[in-house]
């Protein structure tokens, strides 16, 4: 299939100032997109900044000390993040991810997690809130997520092997020390953390069994990510893309595993289960077999652009509506139209021309 033809934006994507329907409809709880796709999801960016430069998402030459990150009255306040979020469960959102750039770099941010952990869903139940992190600043934060709310964490790790993981992410940063975040984490109660590990062929594959192996038994879910063509900045190639059956075969022929059903539809990661009982791993195939079809995720960036898909080139500008005295009625209105004529599905026409355009950087839009 063709791509379609898409703008060249700037490194934050153009933007669209999003259009308020004069006759206001509540929201139901149940949208759906020009494809029928529900809304659930709502990925949060709380910080465009990061102590971490992972050579696939932040690479030193482009995030380098002229970046020009958003300035603090740029960023949505707390409040602002917490009625924009109301009114998305309002439409149907019942999970929501708290992501960046590296979330716990954004202060106080354990007072965000207890304000969004008082709101409802349509159905009058507490949000899944979650958040996804570099782990750097667990042992400082655990606790206070824990005690504000948090249900449950998702900690990013690529290697193992110490000389890896320092050249992957850039600064140094030594495996131990998100290990410890991760001890730390589960000493502070959390049960469900899942570790992600993007995988890059030539960088980091000879560690995907080692992986598998550590956290096999440990109640911690490994889940290998393609590498994707998210931003511009990236340097991404086809070649360099591990695709997750081969992720699945190399595990299988140490650790045996069978393929298990997926939790609730939509779910991203495809489930695999070792044959002995010890637990699971999971993959992301957003690279080989895209998953548009089931996509039901919304991106709020750090200054507050809906965008309705992760490889989007333009947002829609809710922060203009919330900062120029709209109502919620009119900002629930105005989600509501723009979740009803999305068609996005990048995925599943992707090319290699695709992936050379400009997208959104994945550390403004969140991971
Ligand atoms: N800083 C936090 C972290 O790394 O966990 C949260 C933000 S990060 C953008 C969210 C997730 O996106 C991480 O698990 C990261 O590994 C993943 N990610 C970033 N760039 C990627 C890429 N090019 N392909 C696949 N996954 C990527
Ligand atoms: Fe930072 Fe996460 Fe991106 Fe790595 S993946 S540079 S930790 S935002
Ligand atoms: Fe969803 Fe876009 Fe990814 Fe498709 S490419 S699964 S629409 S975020």
């Amino acid at each position: 299939m063709p791509a379609r033809v898409i703008p060249i934006a700037d490194h934050r994507g153009s933007t669209r100032l999003p259009a308020v329907p004069a006759a206001l409809r509540a929201p139901n709880g149940r949208l759906a997109d020009t494809r029928g796709r529900a809304l659930h999801d709502l990925r949060i960016s709380v910080t465009d900044r990061c102590n971490f430069r992972c050579t696939y998402c932040m690479p030193k030459s482009v995030f380098d000390k002229d970046y020009r990150y958003l300035a603090h009255d740029e960023l949505l306040s707390f409040e602002e993040i917490v009625r924009v979020a109301a009114l998305f469960a309002a439409h149907g959102v019942s999970k929501v991810r708290l992501t960046g750039g590296e979330p716990l770099l954004r202060k106080n941010v354990e007072d965000l997690v207890a304000m969004l952990a008082a709101l409802r869903d349509a159905n009058g139940e507490p949000l899944d809130l979650t958040l996804t992190t570099n782990g750097a600043l667990l042992p400082r934060k655990a606790r206070a997520l824990k005690a504000a709310g948090l249900k449950r964490l998702t900690v990013s790790l690529d290697s193992l092997d110490d000389a890896v993981f320092r050249a992957m992410n850039d600064v140094d940063f030594p495996v131990a020390d998100v290990l410890a975040g991760i001890d730390a984490a589960e000493e502070a109660g959390f049960r469900d953390i899942k570790v992600n590990m993007v995988v890059k062929r030539g960088v980091n594959d000879a560690d995907i069994v080692p992986m598998a192996r550590r956290f096999k038994g440990s109640g911690r879910i490994v889940r290998f990510i393609e590498f994707m063509d998210v931003g511009s900045s990236n340097g991404w190639r086809m070649d360099d893309v591990v695709p997750s059956a081969e992720v699945v075969a190399r595990i299988d022929a140490h650790l045996p595993l069978v393929e298990a059903a997926p939790n609730y539809t939509g779910e991203v990661a495809e489930r695999w289960q070792y044959r002995d009982g010890t637990g699971e791993i999971g993959v992301i195939s957003s690279v080989t077999q895209a998953f548009c079809g089931t996509c039901t995720r919304a991106r709020l960036s750090t200054e507050g652009r809906l965008f309705t898909c992760l490889f989007a080139q333009s947002g829609h500008d809710l922060r203009a509506l919330l900062r120029g005295g709209r109502s919620d009625a009119e900002i629930a209105a105005a989600i509501g139209l723009i979740w009803e004529a999305r068609d996005d599905n990048y995925s599943e026409i992707r090319t290699a021309e695709t992936a050379r355009l400009r997208k959104i950087e994945m550390s403004y839009i969140g991971g």
